[in-house]
């Protein structure tokens, strides 16, 4: 099996499984238990913590658990907006947002609010004469993603962060860095980010784990109410086991930064190199400023029935963001790339567990769907 759909979603690291088999079968007490199976659980929430602040480049108290990426999304767009109610105001995001934040923002349009979607230029990226343009004085929210899950883009968050303070000061700047967590080095206070979502089954957590850093001071009004956990950001006994799981990817992916960056540079070197050289009709789509994830189409060849011929050889790719399931990539529209390029277009994403074994087996099977298209 090579999979190579790393940005839909990673395995689950055996040391990441083993610290929720240990949540949920030994420290396995309630957070809020007053007894010593609810502190031994409170102790380890609290550590666990730390390493999610610690990997997101923040203080353990500007960190909050939550249930997945797009969760985290919707705390940070519909707290802002709920907070500007009366008087609603501009919201600027971005055409190339992953759904998490283009249908928030569609359905706060659709609530009242002046919902803005930047173009981003040729190569991806949205830039902060884009954004200064957007910009009025009644904008509240700049929503905007760190790296596309697409097509790897990586955008310059300083420097629109930086702009959006001195023309916008009191509008909040949220992250989606979902796709960015332990593949760019997180600064949200670098970058004058007052909120930023992650999710943890990007870097080999499982399914079910978010988080959002909230900048000290900052209060939002949560969606949910309940108990007070999560200091009543985000009420409901805390999902320890996943949460235990979250930190130990962290740990283990953060204390090999650097060496899997570059592991993954030169499978996506190897990569490029080897469709330049064995599928000569292939084109890249996107800067791809991240190595993780490389977009390119084979003209000609359908992504979803090329996708199937690969999975027959036991390569999994995806044919775009796994939430738009088939739907026209509205990432590579708004390239302004043509149809015949949209249609063809292959994401494979990388973890640091991925070889060169399964880019030559990427290889073989895409020039035999090619052969296939062709007669
Ligand atoms: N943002 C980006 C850029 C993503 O790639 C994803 C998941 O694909 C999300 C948000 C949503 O994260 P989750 O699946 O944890 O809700």
């Amino acid at each position: 099996m090579h999979y190579l759909d790393n940005a839909a979603t990673t395995a689950v690291l055996p040391e990441a499984a083993e610290a929720a088999m240990h949540a949920m079968c030994t420290c396995f007490g309630n957070p809020s238990s007053l007894h010593q199976m609810g502190i031994d659980a409170a102790h380890l929430l609290e550590d666990s913590r730390k390493s999610v602040a610690s990997a997101l480049g923040c203080l353990p108290e500007e960190t909050y658990f939550t249930s997945c990426g797009t969760e985290s999304t919707n705390i940070s767009l519909r707290g802002a907006a709920h907070l500007n109610r009366h008087q609603k105001g501009r919201i600027i995001t971005t055409a190339i947002e992953h759904a998490a934040t283009l249908n928030t923002c569609k359905q706060l349009a659709a609530e009242g609010y002046d919902v803005v979607f930047l173009q981003p230029d040729e190569t991806g990226h949205i830039t902060p004469a884009a954004l200064e343009q957007a910009l009025t004085g009644d904008t509240f929210l700049l929503s905007c993603q760190l790296a596309n899950n697409e097509i790897g883009t990586v955008q310059p968050v300083a420097e629109l962060g930086a702009m959006l303070k001195a023309k916008a000061p009191r509008a909040l700047f949220h992250i989606d860095a979902v796709q960015g967590l332990a593949r760019v080095r997180l600064t949200p206070k670098k970058w004058n980010c007052d909120l930023m979502s992650v999710s943890g089954h990007k870097i080999g957590a499982p399914k079910g784990i978010g988080a959002l850093f909230v900048k000290k001071g900052l209060r939002l009004p949560p969606l949910m109410f309940g108990g007070g956990q999560e200091r009543g950001m985000r009420p409901g006994t805390e999902a320890l086991p996943n949460i235990a799981a979250f930190a130990k990817a962290c740990d283990v992916r953060m204390a090999h930064f650097d060496e899997d960056f570059v592991h993954v540079q030169s499978l996506a070197d190897y990569l490029r190199a080897q469709v330049a050289a064995q599928l000569p009709d292939a084109a890249f789509n996107g800067a791809g400023d991240i190595p993780h994830v490389v977009n390119l189409s084979l003209p000609g060849c359908k992504s979803e029935v090329l996708l199937h011929v690969l999975e027959g050889d036991g390569v999994y790719v995806s044919s775009g963001s796994a939430c738009s399931k088939g739907k026209q990539s509205g990432v590579l529209k708004a390239l302004g790339l043509p149809k015949a390029r949209t249609d063809s277009a292959l994401r494979v994403s990388f973890c640091p567990s991925n070889t060169t074994d399964d880019i030559d087996a990427f290889i073989t099977a895409a020039q035999k769907g090619v052969t296939l298209f062709k007669r």
